[in-house]
């Protein structure tokens, strides 16, 4: 029989997928479900990567690239980067099959056994999961008292960040929430990070998707750039979840170190998949833009529709994300959900916000409405 590690009993699956799975059962079985549960855009990925990505196969650029990406990606991205005022050379870059590897290679580069990882909650569920497998003690910041903003909490994050503090990870656009944090929150990051010598995640994945709020790069804040690792990818600004990828950009030092892990384990992200990234990141604001306002006018249709209904939400200004209020027990209420109402969206708990549900808004405002009227006729809302 298999004797199983102590570090994979450590972590539970992603609560994400479950539900997810959960729906595509029900569908199986013939049910009509809204699934406002995935964190994917319902768009295409657009014809213009699509097209790039098919003319690399045919040039037959099937073979493994070096392993920290071909150098025209790792220069598109780097210039990508210039743009957000980070300092960026191409030999700063991992080029990743997708964010989450990313960020996986950043915790098993910089954790130890017993060090201390500081979370802001509502966070991600693979951030938790990723700080254990790599042995982390876990302390955590909550937002949610604070309509999930990071400012007025600061001055509960520098009772928490210490000297004994390894990494601080920061996900603005966040997913769940949609909250964009303010210049002051991040600089405040920036005061306490080096005061304290800590390391930060910068998880900017939802960079592209901000509707009022300028996005701004910790990195390129003044003190940061020797600190921060920067996680980025293509599944959500255009629309590539399948394709996987994603990349870092950290010290050219840090990326020594975290590039021995990636040439052992994944090797490279997929060679053609480089070169349809490398159009992504050139030729494609049009679409971007398109898919951006879209998810904004989504957005504004979900808070007129649950103002109708008295429900009050800390409305995000980005990502596709939004934590409604729901019962106390939110597991049972999102059961209830997807069980009566045919809706599916992932319970707060799994975020480390109970009492809360997350809705995903990448879905057709005609189905928005249909979730809403299902919640309401469901005495849900
Ligand atoms: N970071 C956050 C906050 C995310 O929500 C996701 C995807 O859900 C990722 C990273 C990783 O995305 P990917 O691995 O598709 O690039």
């Amino acid at each position: 029989a298999y004797d199983f590690s102590e570090r994979i009993g450590r972590v539970a699956p992603s609560a994400t997928l479950a539900i997810s799975n959960l729906a595509a059962e029900k569908e199986a079985e013939g049910a009509d479900i809204v699934d406002l549960s995935v964190g994917e855009p319902d768009f295409d990925t657009p014809e213009n990567i699509v097209e790039a990505g098919k003319d690399a196969l045919d040039a037959g650029h099937t073979g493994y690239t070096s392993s920290n990406g071909i150098p025209q990606l790792k220069e598109a991205i780097a210039e990508k980067l210039r743009g957000t005022g980070i300092d960026a050379d191409a030999d700063e870059v991992i080029v990743t099959p997708g964010g989450k590897q990313a960020l996986y290679e950043t915790f098993q580069t910089l954790i130890d056994d017993g060090d201390e990882v500081v979370l802001l909650d509502p966070a991600w569920v693979s951030y938790e999961a990723m700080a254990k497998l790599a042995g982390a003690d876990l302390s955590r910041v909550d937002l949610a008292p604070h309509g999930f903003q990071l400012e007025p909490a600061l001055d509960q994050l520098a009772e928490t960040v210490s000297d004994d503090t390894e990494l601080l990870v920061v996900n603005s656009p966040s997913n769940p929430t949609g909250a964009v944090f303010s210049e002051a929150a991040l600089e405040g990051v920036r005061d306490l990070a080096v005061e304290h010598d800590v390391a930060v995640i910068s998880d900017e994945i939802y960079e592209q998707i901000t509707y009022d709020a300028d996005h701004l790069s910790l990195a390129s804040l003044d003190g940061m750039a020797d600190r921060t690792v920067t996680i980025n990818g293509f599944s959500k600004a255009y629309s590539m979840t399948g394709w996987r990828l994603g990349y870092l950009h950290a010290t050219e030092e840090f990326v020594g170190q975290a590039g021995k892990l990636h040439s052992h384990s994944v090797s490279c992200a997929v060679n053609f998949v480089q070169r349809a990234g490398v159009e992504a990141l050139e030729n494609t604001d049009e679409s971007v833009t398109e898919m951006r306002d879209a998810f904004r006018d989504r957005r504004d249709l979900l808070v007129d529709l649950f103002d109708e209904h008295g429900v009050d939400v800390d409305v995000g200004d980005g990502a596709f994300y939004m934590m409604i209020p729901v019962d106390e027990d939110d597991q049972a209420w999102c059961e209830a959900a997807i069980e009566e109402a045919s809706v599916a969206c992932v319970p707060g708990s799994a975020f480390n916000a109970p009492g809360y549900a997350r809705i995903s808004y990448a879905a057709s405002e005609e189905r928005l409405r249909e979730a809403v009227d299902r919640l309401v006729s469901n005495d849900l809302l």
